[in-house]
């Protein structure tokens, strides 16, 4: 699992980047900046992928404890990180049927005209708890961890979502970060959020969508 942290921080960081870039210039990126870059760590992703990735999760199957205890985790997160929830009156979930959660933030835009497009920033969370013949390439019964597949990819999330609050501005246009909950199961998640379900930010018009999904080099990695 060690080897997928690098890969998560340079792609956390390229996000961060891109979120930031347009409209700042170089003189205006300071020692803020730079901080917001630095906070996202290694160890910290390491963490958050530990700690989804974790058997007492059992594989993060939609509608299990170990799902809700991933998404508790989620919204803990995003609290921390002073982001407002996104789902229906402040809430970080959007409930689906039949009993599935997107957990999901925002960070309002700085810019009065701009604020109201939306950058969607993305990752499922969920994964296939102990696999099927229809969803698993492993051992079928055990426990099917996902630390790439996507706990790599949330943990970018939600490293973002961190840096995003330590920026001495918040980005031009709004920033929703949401963890997809149903990837697994026909990308239940995303639709709901297409949708616009049981959600306060209005994403439907937007274009622009960063998917973080198995970030890990699986040259060097092989999934587990
Ligand atoms: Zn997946």
């Amino acid at each position: 699992m060690r080897r997928t942290v690098p890969s998560c921080r340079r792609l956390a960081i390229f996000l961060l980047c891109c979120l930031f870039a347009a409209g700042v210039s170089a003189a205006e990126r300071g020692a803020s900046y730079l901080a917001a870059l630095e906070s996202i760590t290694a160890s910290e992703l390491q963490g958050h992928v530990e700690y989804l990735a974790d058997d007492r999760l059992e594989g993060r199957k939609p509608g299990t404890a170990g799902s809700r205890a991933a998404a508790a985790y989620l919204a803990r997160q995003f609290a921390e990180a002073g982001l407002t929830g996104a789902g229906a009156d402040g809430a970080y979930y959007q409930h689906f049927r039949p009993d599935y959660r997107n957990v999901l933030a925002v960070c309002v835009g700085s810019d009065p005209q701009l604020r109201s497009e939306v950058v969607i920033v993305g990752a499922h969370y969920d994964h296939v708890g102990y696999g099927t013949r229809r969803n698993s390439r492993g051992p079928i019964g055990r426990v099917h961890n996902g630390a790439d597949d996507n706990a790599s990819g949330t943990a970018a999330l939600l490293e973002v979502a961190g840096a995003l609050q330590m920026l001495p501005e918040s980005p031009k246009r709004s920033v929703l970060l949401i963890a997809f909950d149903g990837e697994e199961i026909d990308l239940l998640g995303a639709a709901a959020q297409a949708l616009h379900r049981g959600t306060s930010v209005d994403a439907r018009g937007s274009d622009d969508t960063r998917h973080v999904q198995m970030v890990a080099d699986r040259q060097k990695r092989p999934f587990t």
